[in-house]
C-alpha cells in the first residue's frame, strides 16, 4: 500500500490541474473589471521612469479604480497581497514614490 492510500484526500492529488482548478475557486469573481486591458497604469514604479509619469499614469488608474464595479471584492482581495507600489482596489499599495 502506498503511502497516499494511508492519508485523507488532498487539493494536490489531482495534480496541477486539480490544484490550479482550487486557486482560482478561491480568488475573487471580477465582472468587467475597470483595469482590464489597463493593466499597465496601475504597474509599480518602473526602475527608470520618470516620477511624472507615474503619478500620471496612478491618477488615471485610481479613477478606473473609483468607478470600477468591482471594488468592494477587489478591497478585500487587495488586503491580501503585498505592497508592490501598484495601483489596487483604489489605492496605491505603499509609498515607494516617497522614497524615489
Ligand atoms: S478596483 Fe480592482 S479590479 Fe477594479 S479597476 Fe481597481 S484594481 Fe482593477
Amino acid at each position: 500500500m502506498s503511502r497516499t492510500q494511508n492519508r485523507p484526500p488532498t487539493r494536490l492529488d489531482g495534480g496541477a490541474e486539480a490544484l490550479l482548478a482550487a486557486v482560482l475557486r478561491l480568488m475573487p469573481k471580477f465582472t468587467d473589471p475597470a483595469c482590464h486591458g489597463h493593466v499597465d497604469l496601475f504597474d509599480p514604479p518602473g526602475e527608470r521612469e520618470e516620477r511624472a509619469s507615474v503619478v500620471r499614469r496612478h491618477e488615471v488608474a485610481l479613477r478606473l479604480c473609483a468607478d470600477c464595479p468591482c471594488l468592494d471584492a477587489c478591497r478585500a482581495w487587495a488586503a491580501t497581497e503585498p505592497p508592490t507600489g501598484a495601483v489596487l482596489a483604489g489605492r496605491i499599495t505603499n509609498d515607494l514614490m516617497e522614497t524615489a
